[in-house]
Formats: structure tokens, C-alpha cells, sequence
């Protein structure tokens, strides 16, 4: 019987001259498997064998998988069916939900796939038959009735489940129902469970010869190292396995991390960084590292994956534009080498419609448009079947309907035909299909779903998936505590065996009975239990090798951390002795290498012709920054809209300036406003908003509907209303033109203005007006670069019979006039401008017209000569607003590492 059952310790080499034909070799974890199988295969070609049969090495769960495959003789037929992880997790929901109608749970989730690991846990330990004594509160009592409620329903249907197996198994074995192995080793296991040894049990009375071989420890030597934090000791781990690769290229390291989960993606940083630095040259092909992370990622953050759900996401029709730039910019789809640069464009279009969310149809009605650089056939092809297949879908269907519609929405967009996929992502391709597999089990329940309902369960199961691309073996192995039990290296690094993490803090399991836990010794049930088993870990971490460096960080973000109580007895080492040298950080190589070299980068080409596109931008950007000017103008070098939510504010000021225009039209003299009855200037102000926002849903492309278009309808009419008020105060004037097109040649180029508009007097003397919705001050329309040049370059192209230039700021509460009058004219607000002159030097209405001619010309000259200079007018107040921060370099050049967040700006 197997109770005698008691590890024995091998060395590798004599448990491999154990295995043999008839042998069973059944494992605690596929890693293990692995190494195993690698070193038979090195024995066999050390003997000079040419072919060799491969032995039967397996790990625990596939053997009980291949039992339950092989079925009950002769009855396999009746055997129950295996239902899926995933469909039990679906059963444990309705299950826990039905039976607290009264008082519903929050976290149905999260309860039911705790109670899918205690119903393992209860079997692993045969706790079935005796619960009843120890169930004690509410909660175990709970899930006792969960778990007779699953049972029942697994009966009805001969269903079982996964941790039900081994049970069914050994009864299989007991009835003598199936023929078990002549010889089973067992190895790499930590410890047996009683449901293991049943089966081991039932194996052994059938004749089974069961042997449980461990291996014996190799460590000679071992140290402890003491790091000043986790950072570090990635770092020093990573160089220690580079140093000792390089000496000897087929060493073979283990690195074991008891926090790998946490720690991954630093790790995995780090070890890129240090093992393949050259990766951060542009262009370089990505090689493959010599190390191997054993923990995979959820397979849902897999490029591969994500574009799969970014193409399901577009079955809703209205989708974020977010999204949609993404699917757009994915390699994964068919036409993407071909279409890469009308695909931006396509992404930079759809942003500047500003909406967050965007429709299926929008985006096809652009990508149709054969005269525009977003011309994307293939996109509008893919699209187009994706919006078919939306309207000929049913309303609820089984799972596997749903697989298979799913399948060919994905083939019409041609998904994963961009280009040709890496190995990694072939591999990551297929294991999509085991997901759509696990979901087509679901039939099983017999309920049908929306396509909504199915694409979230898929998320949910590819969300749960951990998943990791096959590679070949590597010499430096970063494995978690329980994978690098019973394997073999050269050299073991074990790291962050602080004292929080090791020994574990006990984790007793919520639904079933602490003492009953505490009885049958179970794992994490108490200090003493996580204390033994640390230990043995430990022992047997440290006998994976010949020699072991185990260290330990003394701070973590926030706390001193002490070294695990178990390495008391262990010699310390400093970092000096294992590490000689560390290899450069390439980063830091390439800037210490640099050499430095003078050149100009503050002139541009001089601009070619008079004609120049950019209109009033190009002095105002002159003035703020002429590298800004060249950047944005020239070069074009704008940043992509990111989408709001409903209209940003330059939309909004469009908005405030089409109306106004429209009222003007119709409205063209300060006596007709003035007698427009109260009722007459409402709908006059109704109907010119109504044309407006027509127009802007044309440009957009989109509706404004509902409340929205009300609550900005609204806005909008209140702001003009009040706008208009003031108008009414003014002397007798007529608009004599709105949004008008003027040219204006400077000295050296022509700039095409669009002048918001010009009254005229009843004397003939005219004032221009400039529509704000933002704050403003005339104050920025003086000094040799004006902080707002706009309206001083409006005088220059518009000086005729000029009496007055000025800003009307439309904002809630502040409608004003603003600006400067000759002195014959008034204008409500608008104060003295006289005194206003005499502080800038300037003697007369003449003069300031001259004064700003010569400044707007210089600007354009310097703009037309290429003077870029990275020269803001304020530094940091004109670059808060600029995208261009990292073109510039304007934070280098200030020689400040403090980067230009919020507290930095001045007002
Ligand atoms: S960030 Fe400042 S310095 Fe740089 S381009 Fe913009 S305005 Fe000029």
C-alpha cells in the first residue's frame, strides 16, 4: 500500500538509468517534463544512438487527462463527460446566485472561482465525506449547499468535472476497469495529496510498481546577498547571468523568483535591457534572448488577440475612436503594408471629427473617398461586410453559432493576413483557438446567448488565459518556487526572500472549516504549516544546484524589509565578489560616447514664392516662437486631435462666429437690431444657431441629437442674445463685411486673411472686429513681437479709412469690446486710447498704424528668410499649449529635467 510511499533521492543520472520502456515517469509540473525529456535525449545521443524511442514522461494533469481520454473498459462510452473550466465557473455562478436570491452577492465572479478552488481543494483532500462535524459558519456552510447543488446538476446531466478525475479514475482502476502502468515513478512533486495517493493506491493493488524519486541535493556552496531594493536585484541577477554566459555559452541557470506574477513585466524590462541592448537601436531586428520567463501573460494582452476583439468591437456599430485608430494601425489585418500611409491619414481624419465615439458607416463613407489621401479600399471592403453581417445576425444563438460567425466576421476583415505572422504570434494565433474550443463547450448548457453576451465571455476566458509562446530552451531559466522544484542547473540565483514573503503569510482557505484545514494539514492552513514547507522549499530550492546566491532587498517602495528568518545560518556574500564587471547600460554608452558637434539649426530654407499657406497663424506663431512657425507651418508638424466629448473649444468658437455671420447677413445695420422687437431678434438668433450647427454636423459628420443639441442650441442663443445687447449700445454703423477673404502682400510674402468683420460709420470711417470666445487684452498687440499679432496685422492689410480695431470677446458674462479707437469714433468699453499710446512711445493713430505695419512685416520677413529659431516669446508660458516639446527640446535647452507640468507656468 502507498502509504509506505516516502521519496527517495536520485541524482539526475540515476533516475534517468531508470527510465525504460515500461516505465511511467509522471511529473509535478511540465517544465520539469521538459528537462527531463531534454536529458534523456542528451543521454541517447551520448551513447551514440542514432533514433531512440522517446519515454513516457508526463505531468500529473495530462496523465489524469489521458486516463479519463482513455475511458473505462468496456464501458467508455457511459463514462461522464469532462466539462469545461469555463463552463463550471458558469455553473458555480448560477448556482450561487439562485441559492442568495435573498441576499444577492456583489461579487459573483470572484465567489464562484473561489468556490471552483475549494471544490478542488476538497477533492485533492478528500474532504467530501467529512465536512459534516467541522462546518461551522455561514460561510462554509454556504458553499457546502453550492456544492451538493453542483453535484446534483453534474449527475442529472453525467457531467464531471476537472478536480473530480483522479476520483474517477481510481474508482475506474478499483473496478478494475482500466489497466494501469506496470512501473509509475513519480518526481517533482513537493508533496502527495490523499487523492493522489488513493489513486497511487488503487494503482499499487493492481500490480503497479510506484516508486516517487526526488533528487538528491547538489548545492556545495550557497550565499546570502543583500540589495537595496527589487530594482536592484533584478539588475545585479540579470548582469550575474550575462557574466556567466559569456564565460561559458551552454551553462545552464536558474533564477527563481517567489513574486514572479508581480514581477514580471520589471523583470522582463531588465533582462531585455541587459541581455540585448542593442534591441534599442531603430531597425534592429529583435533577436531572441538567452532566458526564458516561465510565468506567461493573460492571452487577452496579446497584440494578436487585442486586434481580434478591436475587429468584434465594431458589431456594436458606434465605436471609440480610440479603438478604431488602433484596429486601423494593426499589422494583423489583411492590406496593411499597402495601405499604411492611407490608413493614418484615414486615423488622422477620423479624429478631427472630435467625437469620442464614431460609426461603422462614417468611417466607410471616408474610406471610400477615392480623391483623398485616406483612400483605404480594403478598410471600406472590410467594413463594409462587417456591416452586413451585423444586420443579418440573430438575436440569440448558441455558443457554437457564435464561434463560427465570429470566425467569419474575422476572416472578412482578413484578419491575421496583414503579413507574415513570427512564430510567437502564430503560436499566440492558436491559441485563440483552443479559446473559441472552450467556448463552443458551452453548448453543453444549452442556452442560448446574444453576440454581445458571447464576445464578453470570450474576453473573459482569453482575459483568465495564461498564455506563453513556446521557445526553444534557454540557458538562464527565470522560473517561479513551485516550477523550478526538482530541476537542475549549474547555478541557481533565488531572489527576494524577505521576510514578508517567505516563509508565505498562511492563506486558509474561506469555505471550508479552519480547523478541519488545520487537521489535515492542508497548504497555507496555519504559520507552522507555510513555516515547514518553506523550509523544505528552501532546502530544495538550494539543491538545484551546485552553488546558490539567495538575496533579499531591505526596502520596497515604502517599508524596511529584513531578511527571511530562514537564511540566518547562511554565509553573507557582497556584490563585488559575484559580480567583477557589469555590462554598460547602452543608453548611457551611446550619450557618453557622444561627441560634440556645432551645427546651425536655426535656419530653415528661405520660403520659396510669395504664396504661403497658414494666414494669420504665420505671424502669430512668428512672434510666439519661430521654430513653432517653421515646425507647425512648414513642416506640418501638428499634433493628432485626440477625440472629446462633445465640442471642444475651437469648435465652440467656430460655432459663436458661423451664427454671427448668418445674423449679420440678414441683420446688416445697428438700427435694423436696434428695431427688432424681443420676439423678432429670438427667432432672428433661433434660426441663424439652427444653420450653424447644420453646418458644422456637415463638416463633422456628425448629428448633434437630442438633449445635446438642445442644452448647445440653448448656450449658444443666451451667448449671442447677450452678445447682441452690446451691439445695440453702439453708434449708427452697417457691417459692410463678414468672414471676408482678404489678401495682404508684405514685404516678402502674401498672406490670405480671413477677417471676421468690418463695420462701417456713418462719417465712413470703419472698425474691424474680431470675434474672441476666449479672454483677451489689447495689451498683447504691442512690442516688437506681440504676444497676439492677429489684429495689428488685420490694421496693416485693412488701413483705409480705419477709425478702430478691436476684439469682441463672446464669453458668459464678459461680452466686451476691446481694443483701440482713433478718438473720433467710440466704442462702448473700449477706453481712451490716447494714454495707451503714450505708454508705448507711439504719438498718434497714424503712427500706431505704422508702428504695426513695420512689426507684422518684419515677422513676415523672418518667417520668409526661414528664421527657426527655438526662441519662445515666454518660456514656460508659451510652450504650455505647444505639442511640440520634444522636437524642440525646449526642456533640454533650458537645461532643466524638471519636466513642463502644470506647477511649472507661470500665469
Ligand atoms: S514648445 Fe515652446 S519652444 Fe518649443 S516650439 Fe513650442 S513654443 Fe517653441
Amino acid at each position: 500500500m502507498a502509504e509506505h510511499l516516502k521519496a527517495i533521492h536520485l541524482n539526475r543520472a540515476e533516475l534517468l538509468n531508470k527510465i525504460g520502456h515500461e516505465v511511467t515517469i509522471i511529473t509535478g509540473n511540465s517544465r520539469l517534463t521538459d528537462s527531463i525529456r531534454n536529458s534523456c535525449d542528451q543521454k541517447a545521443v551520448d551513447e551514440g544512438l542514432q533514433a531512440w524511442e522517446s519515454p513516457d514522461i508526463i505531468p500529473w494533469g495530462a496523465w489524469i487527462m489521458r486516463c479519463f481520454r482513455e475511458g473505462p473498459k468496456p464501458d467508455a462510452l457511459h463514462a461522464p463527460v469532462l466539462i469545461s473550466d469555463w463552463h463550471e465557473q458558469g455553473l458555480w455562478e448560477q448556482i450561487i446566485v439562485e441559492a442568495s436570491t435573498e441576499s444577492p452577492l456583489l461579487q459573483v465572479s470572484a465567489t464562484a472561482r473561489q468556490a471552483a478552488e475549494t471544490w478542488r481543494l476538497t477533492h485533492e483532500w478528500e474532504l467530501e465525506q467529512s465536512q459534516d462535524k467541522h462546518w461551522q459558519n455561514e460561510d462554509t456552510r454556504a458553499f457546502q449547499k453550492w456544492a451538493k447543488r453542483l453535484q446534483k446538476r453534474c449527475l442529472s446531466k453525467n457531467w464531471t468535472t476537472r478536480a473530480q478525475l483522479p476520483g474517477l479514475i481510481t474508482e475506474w482502476i478499483l473496478a478494475r476497469q482500466f489497466s494501469v502502468p506496470d512501473r509509475i515513478i513519480l518526481t517533482g512533486f513537493d508533496e502527495i495529496t490523499p487523492r493522489q495517493l488513493s489513486l497511487i493506491n488503487a494503482c499499487e493493488e493492481q500490480g503497479c510498481i510506484v516508486e516517487w524519486i526526488e533528487k538528491s541535493g547538489l548545492s556545495q556552496s550557497v550565499c546570502k546577498l543583500k540589495v537595496n531594493n527589487y530594482r536592484e536585484e533584478i539588475v545585479y541577477a540579470a548582469h550575474w547571468a550575462r557574466v556567466l554566459l559569456e564565460e561559458k555559452k551552454t551553462i545552464r541557470l536558474g533564477i527563481v523568483v517567489p513574486e514572479l506574477k508581480e514581477m514580471r513585466e520589471v523583470i522582463q524590462g531588465i533582462f531585455d535591457k541587459v541581455f540585448s541592448p542593442e534591441n534599442i537601436k531603430p531597425g534592429t531586428e529583435l533577436t531572441r534572448h538567452p532566458y526564458n520567463i516561465s510565468m506567461g501573460r493573460p492571452l487577452i494582452q496579446y497584440p494578436v488577440i487585442q486586434t481580434l476583439f478591436l475587429i468584434l468591437s465594431l458589431k456594436n456599430n458606434s465605436v471609440a475612436v480610440e479603438e478604431f485608430s488602433a484596429l486601423l494601425r494593426s499589422p494583423f489585418i489583411t492590406g496593411w503594408e499597402e495601405e499604411m500611409f492611407s490608413r493614418s491619414q484615414l486615423d488622422k481624419r477620423i479624429r478631427e471629427a472630435g467625437n469620442e465615439k464614431i460609426s461603422i458607416r462614417f468611417v466607410n463613407r471616408l474610406a471610400c473617398r477615392s480623391d483623398r489621401q485616406y483612400f483605404s479600399r480594403k478598410i471600406a471592403v472590410m467594413l463594409e461586410s462587417v456591416d452586413e453581417g451585423v444586420n443579418k445576425m440573430p438575436a440569440r444563438a448558441l455558443p457554437g453559432f457564435w464561434a463560427g460567425y465570429i470566425t467569419r466576421i474575422l476572416d472578412g476583415f482578413g484578419y491575421l493576413k496583414g503579413r507574415t505572422l513570427s512564430s510567437d504570434e502564430y503560436q499566440t494565433a492558436e491559441a485563440w483557438k483552443d479559446v473559441l474550443c472552450e467556448f463552443i463547450k458551452l453548448d453543453m448548457s444549452d442556452r442560448k446567448i446574444t453576440l454581445g453576451s458571447a464576445v464578453s465571455i470570450l474576453r473573459q476566458i482569453a482575459a483568465e488565459r495564461i498564455f506563453q509562446p513556446r521557445t526553444n530552451e534557454a540557458p538562464v531559466q527565470v522560473l517561479g518556487v513551485m516550477e523550478a522544484i526538482g530541476l537542475e542547473f549549474e547555478k541557481t540565483w533565488i531572489m527576494g526572500l524577505h521576510d514578508c514573503v517567505w516563509p508565505p503569510v498562511p492563506r486558509p482557505d474561506p469555505f471550508i472549516p479552519f480547523p478541519l484545514q488545520r487537521e489535515k494539514n492542508m497548504p497555507h492552513s496555519s504559520a507552522s504549516r507555510e513555516l515547514e514547507f518553506a523550509e523544505k522549499i528552501t532546502s530544495r530550492l538550494i539543491g538545484n544546484a551546485a552553488e546558490s546566491i539567495i538575496s533579499y532587498p531591505c526596502m520596497d517602495e515604502t517599508d524596511i524589509l529584513r531578511p527571511s528568518a530562514l537564511l540566518n545560518d547562511i554565509d553573507k556574500v557582497h556584490i563585488e565578489q559575484l559580480l567583477p564587471r557589469k555590462f554598460p547600460d547602452w543608453c548611457q554608452l551611446i550619450f557618453q560616447s557622444g561627441k560634440l558637434e556645432s551645427i546651425q539649426d536655426n535656419q530653415a530654407p528661405p520660403v520659396r514664392g510669395r504664396d504661403v499657406s497658414g494666414g494669420s497663424q504665420i505671424i502669430k506663431l512668428q512672434s510666439l516662437c519661430p521654430f513653432r512657425a517653421f515646425a507647425e507651418l512648414r513642416l506640418a508638424a501638428r499634433p493628432l486631435q485626440e477625440p472629446t466629448i462633445g465640442l471642444d473649444p475651437s469648435e465652440r468658437g467656430s460655432l459663436v462666429h458661423q451664427a454671427l455671420e448668418y445674423f449679420w447677413r440678414e441683420v446688416r445695420t445697428g438700427a435694423q437690431l436696434q428695431n427688432l422687437s424681443a420676439d423678432a431678434l429670438h427667432d432672428q438668433v433661433d434660426r441663424c444657431v439652427s444653420r450653424a450647427m447644420t453646418k458644422m454636423e456637415k463638416e463633422l459628420f456628425v448629428d448633434f441629437k437630442g438633449r445635446f443639441r438642445v442644452l448647445e442650441h440653448n448656450r449658444l442663443k443666451t451667448l449671442m442674445l447677450e452678445w447682441l445687447e452690446n451691439e445695440k449700445s453702439r453708434q449708427p454703423f452697417h457691417v459692410l463685411m463678414t468672414e471676408q477673404k482678404v489678401k495682404f502682400a508684405t514685404n516678402s510674402i502674401d498672406i490670405l486673411l480671413k477677417v471676421d468683420r468690418v463695420d462701417e460709420m456713418d462719417d465712413g470711417s470703419r472698425i474691424v472686429i474680431d470675434y474672441k470666445t476666449g479672454k483677451v487684452s489689447p495689451y498683447e498687440w504691442f512690442g516688437d513681437r506681440p504676444g497676439d499679432p492677429q489684429l495689428p496685422l488685420y490694421v496693416s492689410a485693412l488701413p483705409e479709412k480705419l477709425a478702430g480695431v478691436v476684439f469682441g470677446q463672446i464669453r458668459p458674462g464678459e461680452c466686451a469690446f476691446k481694443g483701440v479707437m482713433s478718438g473720433d469714433i467710440s466704442l462702448p468699453g473700449v477706453k481712451n486710447t490716447e494714454k495707451l499710446l503714450q505708454t508705448r512711445g507711439i504719438e498718434n493713430w497714424t503712427g500706431l498704424l505704422d508702428y504695426w505695419k513695420a512689426c507684422v512685416n518684419k515677422l513676415a520677413d523672418e518667417f520668409a528668410r526661414g528664421e527657426a529659431m527655438v526662441d519662445p516669446l515666454s518660456y514656460p508660458a508659451t510652450c504650455k499649449y505647444c505639442s511640440l516639446k520634444s522636437l524642440c527640446r525646449i526642456n533640454e535647452i533650458k537645461n532643466t529635467d524638471q519636466a513642463l507640468d502644470e506647477e511649472d507656468y507661470g500665469s
